[in-house]
């Protein structure tokens, strides 16, 4: 039974369902996992996460395709990046296939929760680890929870298709050398200053540059770009300091090998910007969201696809993307993990 939610009106906020994922790490081994009703986390007072921010998440979604089947979209990728950020924080690995069978057994007691096809909305998954003992020397805790909840969302960006407005940001995007790869809270901690001066100025999001030189693009808080030059080339810019979007690598795919475009991963200079025809922001919340306006301190660079609608490259990653997801379109094999 679907519960009495307006899928029409979702945006990005926090719903709560009624079952989360719990599996807690002690004496060196992680125990079998469950699901659990209560939403609230009782932790220490000295926890790793909350003195020392040993912390890491995962953000994917699930989907009601048009055949009525709920799935998810290449939940491996981010059960191997979850490994990844666990393996520099110190924190126990998560072993892949078990993250897999949490998602599903999440998301399935969730079913409720999970829109029907056709409102452009889904099930955001939400898995986090975390280390819950007492430590207040500088170490790593010896005890840890991984759990996953579930929110039904729509759209990240308010404007749905309509491009937005972002701008150069002085601040930089808080990944320390080598570290881009990290999805960590404590990477996000560091951008709220950033995210609420460009809200305040009236800039949808920022864009952050590389901080040794401060002459090419990285990406902005939570999604990677894309671009498409003169001659329809899709362009992503190439860093490791930014976190590798499981959007953008399979949009990158779509475009190759759907959409027959030319692809490069390369630097990408602020200088080259209003070369390009088209840009966009990338990720799991944002999908792709077209931008239409690049303030650099004062200047605009103004994207040729206008401020009315989505450019007509991206508006094809974005129906092939979707439609993929979705099940109107034929996925390449392993993306589409059928969940119901
Ligand atoms: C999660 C995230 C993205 C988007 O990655 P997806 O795998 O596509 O969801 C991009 N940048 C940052 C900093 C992120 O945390």
């Amino acid at each position: 039974m679907k519960k009495d939610i307006n899928w029409k009106e979702l945006g990005f906020q926090y719903i709560k369902t009624d079952y989360r994922f719990l599996s807690e790490f002690k004496n060196g081994a992680w125990d079998e996992g469950r699901l659990i009703e209560d939403d609230k986390v009782v932790l220490n007072e000295s926890a790793g996460v909350l003195q020392y921010a040993q912390t890491c998440f995962e953000g994917l979604k699930a989907y009601t395709t048009v055949d009525n089947k709920i799935v998810t979209f290449r939940p491996d990728m981010n059960g191997q990046r979850m490994i990844d950020s666990c393996s520099y924080l110190e924190m126990p690995v998560f072993d892949k296939e078990k993250f897999i069978e949490a998602v599903r057994k999440t998301v399935k007691a969730n079913e409720g929760y999970v829109p029907p096809y056709g409102f452009g909305a889904s099930l955001y998954i939400r898995p986090y680890m975390f280390g819950s003992n007492a430590v207040i020397g500088v170490k790593p805790a010896d005890e840890y929870q991984f759990r996953i909840f579930t929110t039904p969302v729509g759209p990240y960006f308010k404007s749905g298709a309509k491009p937005i407005v972002i701008r150069i940001s002085d601040f930089d995007r808080a990944a320390p050398k080598g570290t881009g790869h990290i999805k960590a809270g404590l990477n996000y901690a560091m951008s709220l200053h950033a995210i609420v001066d460009a809200h305040n100025k009236g800039f949808a999001e920022n864009m952050y540059l590389d901080s040794a030189t401060r002459t090419k693009v990285e990406e902005t808080g939570g999604a990677n770009f894309i671009f498409i030059d003169k001659n329809n080339t899709v362009v992503t810019p190439k860093s490791n300091s930014i976190l590798p979007s499981i959007t953008r690598r399979s949009l990158m795919y779509v475009a190759e090998h759907y959409l027959g475009l030319k692809t490069e991963e390369r630097e990408v200079y602020v200088n080259e910007l209003s070369d390009f025809k088209e840009c966009a922001l990338t990720g799991t919340a944002a999908v792709l969201s077209p931008v239409g306006i690049i303030n650099d301190h004062g200047k605009e660079i103004k994207m040729p696809s206008g401020m009315d609608d989505m450019g007509e490259i991206t508006k094809k990653l974005y129906e092939t993307l979707v439609g993929i997801q979705l099940g109107t379109i034929k996925a390449p094999d392993g993306w589409i993990y059928e969940i119901k």
